[in-house]
């Protein structure tokens, strides 16, 4: 039997705190107590919100942490011919569409259609896309992308599931209401979620499920926060035909108040608990793991 590989795979948009050391360190244990692999991987396909900088303070605290990985790292934005070809994929299967409407004109389309029925939200609270681009005929679809405007490209939700009917996953941690073993795949909660941009052939979504097949990632261990999101995952990997890791979500850090960390919150950084005299020990037993 091949060993388990895992894989910690934070985004460079903010400096490391507690929630992210707990997922690395567990990411890293239960690397070790199985003989797997544990690899890193920078999700920075975003170059407005990424920068080299965070990216530089992530190897230093998960250094300071004590965890070793693999080399090389994957980095997503060195690997777009890769999530290019998938999105190929999904267009030739006829999925994708381009969907040109501004945020602002989403809401206003959003804000009209409510006046006669509360508008679905997904899993995220975010309300989902009206669909109104993909109601479009052939012609009039295309025509605004060859205008040079921005636009974004997102998946034809309804036509991706009935392709590929009900699917499910193994939950070996627990979803937020406590969902575990096996899970029904939702994905249409989301709506035609963007699955890239006219400026970058791909999203987190799609990026996530060509690298974890792609580094052959057998072992998905991430925070309860993605646990819904896993659902468009399934439908991704099956519509491209990549295989399925297990799936293992964990609780989350949170602050004195109850609260989800966030990447500004000082007092939870690991730069800052690092510049304070807090040891790799102390962070162990603050998150629970000791
Ligand atoms: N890059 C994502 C984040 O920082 C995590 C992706 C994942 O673990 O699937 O939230």
């Amino acid at each position: 039997m091949p060993p388990p590989v895992f894989r910690f795979a934070p985004s460079p948009n903010g400096y490391l705190h507690l929630g992210h050391a707990f997922s690395a360190m567990l990411n890293s244990d239960l690397a070790r107590e199985t003989g797997g692999r544990f690899l890193l991987r920078i999700e920075d396909i975003d170059p407005t919100r990424c920068r080299s900088e965070f990216e530089d303070a992530i190897g230093d605290d998960l250094i300071w942490l004590g965890l070793c990985w693999e080399k090389p790292v994957r980095r997503q934005s060195e690997h777009f011919t890769e999530y290019r070809a998938a999105l190929e994929k999904l267009t030739a299967l006829g999925l994708v569409y381009p969907a040109f409407e501004s945020r602002a004109k989403i809401a206003r389309l959003i804000a009209e259609q409510k006046k006669q029925a509360p508008w679905p939200r997904d899993p995220d609270g975010a309300p989902l896309y009206p669909g109104t681009a993909c109601a479009l005929s052939p012609e009039e679809r295309t025509r605004p992308t060859q205008s040079g405007a921005p636009y974004a490209l997102r998946l034809d939700m309804a036509a991706a599931c009935a392709r590929v009917g009900q699917l499910n996953w193994v939950e070996r941690g627990e979803g937020p209401q406590g969902e575990t073993g096996p899970v029904a795949a939702n994905p249409a909660a989301w709506g035609d979620v963007i699955i890239a941009r006219k400026e970058t052939p791909t999203s987190y979504h799609l990026a996530v499920v060509v690298d974890d097949a792609l580094q052959g990632v057998t072992e998905v261990v991430r925070g309860q926060d993605l646990f819904w999101s896993t659902s468009v995952h399934r439908l991704l990997q099956q519509l491209l035909g990549l295989p399925q890791p297990a799936y293992r979500h964990h609780r989350l850090v949170r602050d004195a108040a109850g609260q989800k960390l966030s990447k500004s919150a000082d007092a939870t950084g690991l730069r800052e608990l690092r510049a304070a005299g807090v040891t790799p020990a102390e962070v162990r037993r603050r998150v629970g793991l000791a």
